[in-house]
């Protein structure tokens, strides 16, 4: 275990450029060495000081001796019909954890859902993540490497557009700070370049972080976990929701100052009998007037919690009264994606359980 907490300030897993500068000023190398590391670690995806065939021999060998890159390990994966892959990450350094990451290849693209904590404290009924109680906040090179891992993964196969979500394990805005610094290098278009454009952060809605995000020069979309028409009705699925009112929270989002191209993304959860009735449907359509705003609804995916499936005819006279008051309204298909339906639904963190073989939940 020592050996491995001595990892923590060695690996360069999640350092930023300038990081990295002065790191290796601090070795007595020139700070240029530290962008051109930048580059091959992130752009480049080399994981190994001796494929990064841009730095001297010398110094190459130095680092191999003095620091390290440590990515998280593939403990387990599991690849669904439709080609999702879910991944149990292994992350090592202080205190060790079992994570999910999910792989989606489509047709021109491939989504990359990552988590942001092992476990969840938000206690959202209707997620089994929330079942598991939070282990830890993963560190920024932890969730950087949820995406490396996977494109290194899958790297026969990539097609010219990643996008990601942040919709794992986790609620993002409760560990802002290594979420934003894994952001700042995954949309770098130096680094891992992905655009921002195709990156979502979900949020069972978490109003300071809100705010803070709304600050941001470079963020990826905002999307809210927003599961019931009223107020009481999402304090009975949704506990954060006595901390962050529905109302309130509303406000923060109209208050979000969304850039050209940029909207928010409601996520719906549609649980038979709780929160999809026609009233239900024309409530949401009242809550989310004047906003730019899209919404997904979810059919829930039976699962070990008590809730039931909504009929499609539900689903689909849900989705209809959306569309009438002239709300954008998607319904998620029940392929791999909705192993990332809504924050953290990735549902059997196997941090806990011993089943090799535990199914995709949503597949
Ligand atoms: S839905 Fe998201 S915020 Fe809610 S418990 Fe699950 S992981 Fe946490």
């Amino acid at each position: 275990m020592a050996a491995q907490e001595s990892n923590i300030g060695r690996n360069l897993l999640g350092k930023s450029k300038e990081e990295l500068r002065s790191l290796l000023e601090s070795l007595g190398e020139p700070g240029y060495r530290g962008g051109q590391i930048y580059h091959a670690l992130y752009a480049e995806r080399r994981f190994d000081f001796g494929a990064m065939t841009n730095l001297p021999a010398a110094l190459r060998e130095r680092l191999a001796r003095e620091v390290c890159i440590e990515l998280p390990r593939i403990a387990r994966s599991h690849r669904s019909l439709d080609g999702t892959v879910r991944y149990v990450l292994a992350l090592g350094d202080a205190k060790a954890a079992n994570i999910e990451t999910v792989f989606m290849p489509e047709e021109n693209r491939q989504t990359i859902c990552i988590s942001t904590q092992a476990g969840c404290a938000v206690d959202c009924r209707f997620c089994l993540t929330a079942t598991l109680g939070l282990t830890r906040n993963l560190t920024a090179g932890e969730i950087v490497g949820q995406v490396l891992v996977a494109l290194d993964d899958n790297r026969d196969a990539l097609k010219p557009q990643t996008n990601i979500v942040l919709m794992g394990q986790g609620e993002p805005l409760l560990n802002y700070d290594a979420v934003m610094a894994a952001l700042r290098i995954l949309l770098d278009p130096e680094a891992v370049a992905i655009s921002p454009r195709h990156a979502a952060l979900s949020t069972s809605g978490i109003i300071p972080g809100i705010e803070r995000l709304a600050q941001e020069k470079v963020r990826p979309h905002l999307a809210i976990s927003l599961n019931a028409s009223s107020s009481e009705q999402r304090d009975k699925i949704m506990p954060i929701n006595r901390k962050y009112p529905l109302e309130k929270l509303l406000d923060a989002c109209r208050k979000y100052p969304l850039r050209p191209r940029e909207w928010l993304l409601f996520e719906y959860v549609l649980l038979n009998g709780f929160n999809d009735s026609p009233e239900d449907a024309q409530r949401v359509a009242k809550l989310l007037a004047n906003m730019r705003a899209k919404v997904n609804l979810i059919p829930w995916n039976p699962g070990e919690l008590p809730f039931r499936r909504s009929d499609p005819a539900r689903v689909e006279e849900f989705r209809r009264i959306l569309l009438d008051k002239g709300v954008l309204v998607f319904v998620r298909d029940s392929r791999g994606q909705d192993v990332m339906a809504a924050c953290g639904q990735l549902a059997l963190s196997e941090s806990q359980t011993a089943s090799e073989q535990a199914p995709v939940p949503a597949s």
